[in-house]
């Protein structure tokens, strides 16, 4: 189990999302990435290695957005490499999904999901997840975004079992970024036109120390203004 970082504001995120990466490394990791929203669809940059080569990566994109989500991996399922690390995305491209924790029952909805149709690109527990998040999603009447990308989570994890923290981002939803805890630490930073999600405190101390911590089974939708 290892961190997550991240942002939704009006500040460049990718430098926030590092820093944050930064102050979480002493917990140990084995890969890093990100995923920010770049307006019709989502930038997604990650690395296996130190959070440096995720910096090299992020530098020579130099994405300009104002909302983000981030990883550092401990891998449980699948090997340290660049397919294996997150943010991973579901069967549209559109959803972006980082996760702290083990799905345990994972072979049994990747098998549901692929008999679907659905094709997985990497060894992970997590990936099923972000695919999980994508179809009820897609599936979904719910006309307000938001409010989808929110429901969309919550039928997702009432079927996994296991452990997870997770923050998920939608193209289609691009003014927010959810969140969901059971198991795993997940922490909101409160600030002034900005919002913070972290699975440690000492992410994002540097900009607010106004925190709500959640709860198990808590799911949190974090907007701009609230
Ligand atoms: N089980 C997931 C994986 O192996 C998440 C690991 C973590 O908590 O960093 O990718």
């Amino acid at each position: 189990m290892c961190g997550i970082v991240g942002y939704i504001g009006k500040r460049q995120a990718s430098p926030i999302l590092l820093d944050g990466l930064r102050r979480l490394e002493y917990r140990g990791y084995d890969s890093a990435g990100m995923a920010l929203n770049a307006g019709d669809r989502l930038e997604v940059l990650r690395r296996a290695g130190r959070i440096e080569n995720l910096r090299h990566l992020v530098a020579e994109a130099n994405p300009q957005a104002d909302t983000g989500i981030s990883h550092t991996r401990w891998a449980t399922h699948g090997a340290a490499t660049d397919e294996n690390a997150h943010p991973h995305r579901d069967q549209s491209g559109k959803l972006a999904l980082v996760h702290n924790g083990v799905i345990e029952n994972y072979i049994t909805l990747r098998d549901g999901l692929q008999a679907e149709g659905h094709v997985f690109s990497s060894e992970t527990d997590t990936e099923v997840l972000a695919h999980l998040v994508g179809r009820y999603f897609d599936l979904s009447e719910e006309k307000d975004p938001a409010r989808r990308l929110a429901s969309a989570v919550q039928e997702a994890l009432s079927r996994v079992k296991g452990t997870y923290g997770i923050a998920v981002m939608h193209v289609d939803a691009p003014d927010v970024i959810v969140g969901a805890r059971l198991g795993s630490p997940l922490v909101v930073g409160l600030g002034q036109g900005e919002h913070f999600l972290a699975s440690d405190v000492s992410a994002i101390v540097a900009h607010t120390r106004d925190v709500i911590y959640l709860n198990d089974y808590d799911v949190v939708t974090l907007r701009r203004d609230g």
